[in-house]
């Protein structure tokens, strides 16, 4: 697949490498990288419960950091895995009692497992409704995602007529599921800030309405799961729509 665009001269610079992923109908094995499907859990540990509704929350996505690309390994880490956990319950309607599109809300659990060696509970219970699991096989570079227009503004890079226009027909930032690159914000930039050191948290993983995973947020909404660079134990999952 050719993802050659032409970009104006002006950003290069801030170009980054995103990773769509390469998916394929079916679960992962335990430990392998997936959108839903059943999550590594330690054996005496249950399928975690949204604290508003106690019922198992959706696995969103797993990432084996083992097989991710190694640019993105040098900041995340190349061995165990990240996990995100969100509640899909419409009775209590947990997403909106709970503000799951702000960070660090109570439905949400993103987490890193460092050590995945010991003995897995591969019987825990999850949903009554899991989404259908996509197994992710591989990672397809896109080497020229740059920010959008307001995140260049915030960087100081005010924008050519031309090179925006240039942007929106590459369609850049890549929207859709990917890994690392630039977020395609929806609603103007939101890195969420780290609780624990004010550091803006840097973007994982960007998931996208109805993409790999059978779920909207809002309408047409797009999700960001971001990671402390001074705290790698800090994830969180936001998401803004239109
Ligand atoms: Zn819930
Ligand atoms: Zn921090």
């Amino acid at each position: 697949m050719n993802n050659e665009t032409i970009l104006p001269p002006e950003l290069s610079t801030f170009r980054r490498t995103a990773y769509r992923p390469v998916t394929a109908e079916g679960d992962a094995d335990l430990r392998g990288s997936k959108f839903s499907g059943r999550p590594w859990l330690q054996h005496d540990e249950p399928w975690p419960l949204c604290p508003n509704c106690n019922t198992p929350q959706q696995l969103f996505v797993q990432l084996n950091l083992a097989s991710l690309p190694p640019d993105q390994q040098k900041h995340l880490g190349d061995r165990g895995l990240l996990q995100l956990f969100y509640c899909t319950s419409s009775d209590p309607l947990c997403e909106v009692e709970c503000e799951a599109y702000f960070p660090f809300a109570r439905s949400v659990m993103a987490r890193r497992i460092d050590d995945v060696s010991e003995p897995a509970n591969t019987g825990a219970q999850g949903p009554v409704q899991p989404f259908a699991a996509r197994r992710i096989e591989g990672w397809e570079a896109i080497d020229d995602d740059v920010p959008g227009y307001e995140e260049l503004d915030q960087l100081g890079h005010e924008l050519s007529p031309e090179a925006e226009q240039a942007l929106e027909e590459a369609e850049r930032p890549v929207t859709g599921d990917k890994l690392g690159g630039w977020p395609a914000w929806v609603q103007g930039v939101e890195y969420p800030s780290c609780p624990t050191c004010s550091t803006r948290m840097e973007v994982v993983l960007q998931i996208d309405s109805n993409d790999n995973l059978p779920y909207m947020f809002g309408d047409m909404g797009a999700g960001h799961l971001t990671c402390c660079p001074n705290h790698p134990d800090v994830l969180t999952f936001a998401w803004a729509c239109y």
